[in-house]
């Protein structure tokens, strides 16, 4: 075993692997356990290596699958849906960021692939939420997570987002779900290794360097557990903060890791992630997001994604990210008029809180939410009923601290530095849609409706004195972040989920799945997608790899 990988000058040597797998999963987030349970299935031995203890950022979210064409979840509701209008609507956000056939056979299979998760072990409910939400309480486990009520001329809208059934943030439970069911089907898993390179023989990845805590004394890989664990989650919400607490973390990495090389006889699985931890990559990629949060935890470091290219895979859309500014809860919010330092309209506020962000990042990142006296009010009664603890926040900042008021439009227009004029020309086309709406006559050509198209149920005038604007400009604010997600990653085969090069010629051995790679929602991001991407692209370069 070399002492360190440093003094490997060359990294396509025939290794005397220390351990050996057929296929061998780097990452043991959802991509990777779809990857790996797929390939146990197929029959081949799997090793699993992840740096920390598994989980990675699915762990830590809200464990919501986008999902649809009928599910047992959505009919149970009384919900109909079609893999069609699914995929109708599903082109709206994706675009070109994947062949169609590819989002068809996601779309016709999305029945199929809850079952199989509901198999392994993740339970889903039909209980449908009756708001529109940035995440449902734990009353309801099925709700409209994207834009689909905004998009309804595209397809037949419906709620697709299902949530797996668990209080809190549900991700913890669908992981566990997920990883107990790989353990059980016979994949190994190595934590505490960290993959640092890998081996090529003629052009063909044959194998990963690893830095491992493998026979490290047992309280540094205790203590390296610990702080991790500590870390994760102030990484999320604090990050200077969960750096700084994750420093010794990566010390015990150095001081006790030894290198390990894990051969793969069929080949390598890049599911580590994406880069929202790695400031530089961040400055050079997404400096759009500066002021954001991003929403990762240490492991996403792209790590993976650099893994990649440095066996010659091609990168896009890594300037992609989704930077969220969700209006609701508390729901009658969306109420309200969203305008930028014009006074013009940003769009219809009942889109979902990553299309708003986009918007809102256009109009060099920001905006403001106008609501009347009745507005705030019913607002104000609803926080309580439809708000889950991490959302109190928010709720709490978008009602009180991040508001300014006044008796007229003009006056709170002065306070907020919005002009003036601009706010009450889109005021007034914006009530007038309303009091069309209220008369029953919305949908009537010669009518007013809505100018930025928002649903007629959640159209209210907005003329009862005072007035407030709530700054939901995109800064560094502890109770108002603006989180954001890395979408762009490692390009990847269609059909296959293998890594390929700049000219379209695949690296054999090696594939790359979730946030490591190019997926379905990697132009643009609405809840459920990311997870539902990572099961899809991560089953599809399991069974791959397994050939
Ligand atoms: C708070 C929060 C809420 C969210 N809610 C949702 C939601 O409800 N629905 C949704 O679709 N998306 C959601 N997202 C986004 C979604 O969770 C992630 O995009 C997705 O889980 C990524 O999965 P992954 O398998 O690609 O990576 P991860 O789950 O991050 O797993 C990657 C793993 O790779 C390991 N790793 C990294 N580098 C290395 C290396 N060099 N060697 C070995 N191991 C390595 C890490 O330790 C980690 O365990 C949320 C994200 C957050 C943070």
């Amino acid at each position: 075993m070399p002492a360190d990988w440093d003094s490997e000058a060359d990294r396509d040597v025939k290794a005397d692997w220390d351990t050996e797998a057929d296929v061998v999963v780097v990452g043991f987030g959802a991509a990777g356990a779809c990857a790996a349970l797929e390939a146990a299935a197929a029959g081949c031995s799997v090793l699993v290596l992840d740096r920390f203890t598994g989980g990675g950022a699915t762990a830590l979210s809200g464990g919501v699958v986008y999902a649809g064409g009928g599910t047992p979840q959505q009919r149970a509701a009384g919900v109909s849906d079609s893999a069609e209008a699914m995929f109708g609507y599903l082109r709206t956000e994706a675009g070109d960021v994947v062949p169609d056939w590819t989002l068809r056979e996601f779309c016709d299979g999305s029945v199929a692939m809850l079952a199989w998760l509901e198999r392994h072990g993740v339970p889903f409910e039909g209980s449908l939420c009756p708001d529109k939400t940035s995440y449902p309480t734990n009353r309801h486990y099925l709700y409209y997570s994207g834009s689909e009520l905004s998009a309804r001329a595209a397809a037949p809208p419906a709620p697709r987002g299902h949530r797996a059934r668990g209080r809190g943030a549900s991700g913890g439970l669908l992981f566990a779900r997920l990883a107990a069911a790989a353990r059980a089907s016979g994949v190994e898993v190595a934590g505490q290794t960290r993959a640092e390179r890998l081996f090529t023989d003629d052009g063909r990845v044959t194998g990963v360097a690893c830095r491992s805590l493998r026979g490290a004394p047992w309280w540094a890989r205790a203590a390296h557990r610990a702080l991790h664990r500590a870390a994760s989650k102030p990484f999320l919400y604090a990050p200077k903060l969960g750096r700084l607490g994750h420093r010794p973390a990566d010390w015990l990495e150095r001081r006790y890791g030894r290198p390990l090389r894990v051969g793969a006889r069929r080949g390598v699985v890049l599911a580590a992630g994406g880069f929202g931890a790695n400031r530089p990559m961040l400055r050079t990629h997404v400096p759009s997001a500066r002021g954001g949060l991003p929403l990762a935890t240490p492991g996403d470091d792209g790590s993976g994604i650099r893994l990649g290219a440095g066996a010659g895979g091609a990168t896009a859309l890594l300037d992609r990210a989704s930077v969220w500014r969700f209006l609701s809860p508390p729901p009658a919010l969306l109420h309200g008029v969203l305008v930028d330092a014009e006074g013009k309209r940003v769009c219809d506020e009942s889109r979902y809180g990553a299309a708003i962000g986009d918007e809102v990042v256009r109009r060099g990142g920001r905006a403001w939410l106008l609501v009347d006296r009745a507005t705030l009010a019913l607002a104000r009664r609803q926080v309580r009923r439809t708000t889950l603890w991490f959302q109190r926040p928010q709720a709490w900042y978008l009602l009180t601290r991040g508001r300014v008021s006044a008796d007229t439009v003009a006056g709170v227009a002065a306070k907020a530095g919005v002009d003036p004029d601009g706010l009450a020309a889109t005021l007034s086309a914006y009530n007038a849609a309303a009091y069309n709406a209220a008369s029953g006559n919305v949908g009537v050509p010669a009518g007013a409706p809505d100018p930025a198209g928002k649903p007629a149920d959640l159209i209210r005038a907005q003329d009862q004195p005072p007035y407030s604007l709530i700054d939901i400009s995109i800064r560094r604010r502890p109770l108002y972040p603006a989180p954001v997600l890395t979408l762009g990653g490692l390009v990847t085969d269609p059909g296959t989920g293998q890594v390929v090069r700049a000219d379209g010629t695949a690296v054999p051995g090696l594939y790359a799945a979730g946030r490591s790679a190019v997926g379905l929602c990697s132009r643009s991001y609405v809840s459920g997608l990311s997870i539902a991407d990572c099961v899809f692209s991560g089953r599809r370069a399991g069974r791959s790899a397994a050939q």
